[in-house]
This record gives structure tokens, sequence and C-alpha cells, in this order.
């Protein structure tokens, strides 16, 4: 039996969240780069610096329990990618790209926040506190970056795209 104990479920659940990141590792620039608005580039940018730094944490609390986080695959974040990548291989005028970005960003972020979330929460039953505190300052990271995506949207990119011409 693979899961047996919430343990087990907690490795599961850590791994998964592992493979997300690292494929949204590689995929971030690409989006920065796709991003016509500086503010939308740079906070692109800026999430791909902390993306680093949730893989680095998602390390450290693979290390602290004792497990391996390699040979999953989180198909979740491969299917947000891949709609991501398609909406770009779209003709689009640049603010509606950069609404449609958001969109695929914020789906993404919220994916995230749902894996943190549980995460934390099995690892807060289970006494690993500094697993939580780990899991806990991606999650506010996270959080922070997905309201930070419906500011961008709404101070001006929703705006300039729902004016802009057939
Ligand atoms: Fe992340
Ligand atoms: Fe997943």
């Amino acid at each position: 039996m693979k899961f047996k104990s919430l343990e087990d479920l907690l490795h599961q659940e850590l791994k998964d969240l592992y493979s997300a990141e690292t494929q949204l590792l590689k995929v971030l620039p690409q989006m920065a780069r796709a991003a016509y608005h500086e503010s939308l580039r740079t906070g692109f940018e800026q999430h791909l610096n902390q993306t680093k730094d949730h893989i680095e944490r998602l390390q450290q609390a693979a290390s602290t329990l004792g497990i391996k986080l390699s040979g999953h695959k989180c198909k979740a974040m491969h299917g947000l990618i891949e709609e991501s990548e398609d909406f770009l291989h779209e003709q689009a005028s640049p603010a509606v790209r950069d609404a449609g970005l958001i969109a695929s960003a914020q789906r993404i972020e919220h994916y995230e926040i749902a894996g943190y979330g549980t995460a934390r929460s099995l690892a807060e039953l289970l006494g690993h506190d500094e697993v939580v505190r780990l899991l806990e300052d991606t999650l506010d990271e996270e959080k922070e970056t997905d309201t930070l995506l419906t500011e961008i949207a709404e101070s001006g990119i929703n705006i300039e795209a729902a004016a802009s011409a057939d």
C-alpha cells in the first residue's frame, strides 16, 4: 500500500509541488518575454526569483523529512503550462495578450496555493514545525503574487485590452 498514512500523503503532496515548481521555473522566463507591459514583465521576473526559493524550501523540507522529491510529474501543472503556451501561439493585441497571460498565471498560482495550503495543514497536523514554516513562507509569496497579478490587471491592462479594436 503506497498511502498508509497522512505522512505518505504529505510526501506525495511535496513531490507534486516540487514537480510543479520546477516546470514553472522553465516557463516563467518565456512568460516574462511575452509580456508587453513593463509591470507584468517585472512581475514575472520577480516571481521567477521567488520560484527558485520555493524549490529550495521544498528541498529543505524534504531533507528535514528524509525523503526524495524526484520521480513524480505534476500533470496538472503540465496542462496549465500547455494552455498558456497554446495561448501564446495565438495572434493577439498586446494588451489582450497580457490580460491572457495574467489569466494563465493566476490559474497557476491558485493551483500552487491549493497545494501549499494542503501540505501546510498536513505538516501542522503531523507536528513538522520546520516544514510548516517553510511551506507558509512560500504560501505567502504565492498569495502575494496572485494579488499583484490582480492589481496589474485591474489597474490598466484589462481596461486597455477592453479598449483595443478587433
Ligand atoms: Fe511557487
Ligand atoms: Fe499536481
